[in-house]
């Protein structure tokens, strides 16, 4: 069984200019080759796909989404300044797998969890890859490891708090143990303050550089990948010298930090989307003014931070931290563009970049022979308009034609 994708125009993750012309053949869920248009195989056993006006592009990567966080019932709920948590498990693990539709049929093909209670992304890594519920690849975190106390009041189903370097190791080993792919630190408070009653400055400094050290020596040790949640200037300066493999949020950032995540190599992972949205429609989805507020404060701030650090050469990633469908991940390359970066430079770095800080770009992240045909259609001309990302059209995985749409996200503005 052949398919043949004629799209108007090629982007191919690498940060390349479009191509025009080309076809892509897929064979056993595989990108079998690129070729001019003329020479595509045609013939009885062969679907062709024609896709005039659309860009074809590798499917998308999130490097940071919460499956278990993406609460949509929210809209129109009560006043919250947390995360409503479903009496039932079972109601939590369903949402999940909603979750998962959602992102893929945006396009999302592969997502990293970015923190879960107990070890759900990490069953939800395997349901996926058995075929149980439709949704990206999933590479797992387990719960967060935080401080004593550091976790968000209502939200400390998602972490595991801990006191000292050993107790750090103990929590790390387990979730190794457990099948966990990236260990996952809350090396500082939430954007709101964190602890208990939202009190402190925005994300100050939590879990100490040892205790830090000891998860990042764990993962390594294991050939599994950490990364760290750092808003503060000092938590990201904290997370680079404890070794994580890249900083989350990464909000406050000054010359000096800027420079140390160069020294280092440390990419940073933004997510603005969530920010954004909370701006825009945080009342909407409930939650009172004060927050819209924050958000927008910690956006502008944020924003500046990762123009210069694009301009320093910092390694970008793409990622949403989505609570909402409106939070998603052309959004966030929309964004990226507003802080600077090329719509070539955001699709980059939300396929190829992403593969490669997860290690999966022999893989997944570029439209080349032997990848995983993991492929989306968009209408008009990616390369140009950052925005055609929001169009999505036909999602593919491995070779797979997706009958769209998986959910109704009208009730989110989605056509
Ligand atoms: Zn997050």
């Amino acid at each position: 069984m052949t398919t043949v994708i004629l799209p108007e125009f090629l982007v191919d993750g690498t940060g390349a200019s479009a191509r025009s012309g080309v076809a892509v053949v897929v064979e056993d869920g595989r990108i079998a080759a690129v070729v001019p248009a003329e020479h595509a195989p045609s013939g009885e056993r062969v679907t062709r796909i024609e896709a005039p006006g659309q860009t074809l592009l590798p499917g998308l990567i999130d490097l940071h989404f919460h499956q278990f966080l993406l609460l949509v019932e929210r809209v129109g709920g009560p006043q919250e300044q947390t995360f409503r948590r479903d009496p039932l498990i079972a109601t939590t693990i369903l949402k999940a797998a909603r979750a998962a539709k959602i992102w893929l049929q945006q396009g999302v093909t592969t997502i990293r969890d970015a923190g879960a209670p107990d070890n759900m992304a990490v069953a939800m890594r395997e349901a996926i890859a058995d075929g149980f519920t439709m949704g990206p690849r999933v590479i797992a975190s387990g719960a967060l490891i935080a401080q004593t106390g550091g976790m968000r009041a209502g939200n400390e189903d998602h972490a595991m708090e801990i006191t000292g370097a050993d107790e750090a190791r103990r929590v790390a080993r387990q979730q190794l143990k457990a099948g966990v792919d990236v260990l996952k630190i809350y090396g500082a408070s939430s954007i709101g303050g964190g602890g208990g009653r939202l009190v402190g400055p925005p994300g100050w400094p939590q879990l100490s550089v040892p205790e830090m050290r000891a998860i990042a020596e764990e993962a390594h040790k294991a050939d599994r990948l950490c990364s760290a949640h750092a808003v503060s200037t000092v938590s990201i300066r904290n997370a680079i010298e404890a070794g994580v493999d890249w900083v989350d949020h990464a909000d406050f950032l000054d010359d000096d930090t800027i420079q140390m995540l160069l020294d280092t190599d440390t990419p940073i992972c933004p997510t603005q989307a969530i920010a954004w949205s909370l701006e825009h429609f945080g009342e909407d989805m409930g939650f009172g003014p004060h927050i819209a507020t924050k958000a927008a404060e910690v956006s502008a701030i944020a924003t500046e931070g990762l123009r210069k650090a694009y301009r320093a050469g910092v390694r970008i990633a793409a990622g949403t931290d989505a609570d909402n469908p409106r939070a998603s991940l052309a959004q966030e390359c929309r964004l990226l563009t507003e802080a600077g970066m090329t719509p070539l430079e955001a699709i980059r770095a939300a396929t190829l970049t992403n593969a490669e800080i997860l290690r999966l770009e022999q893989q997944v992240g570029t439209i080349d022979e032997g990848k995983v045909a993991d492929l989306l259609l968009v209408e008009g001309d990616a390369a140009s308009d950052v925005g055609a990302l929001q169009r999505v059209r036909d999602v593919f995985q491995g070779g797979t034609r997706l009958s769209l749409p998986l959910v109704d996200l009208s009730p989110w503005g989605y056509a």
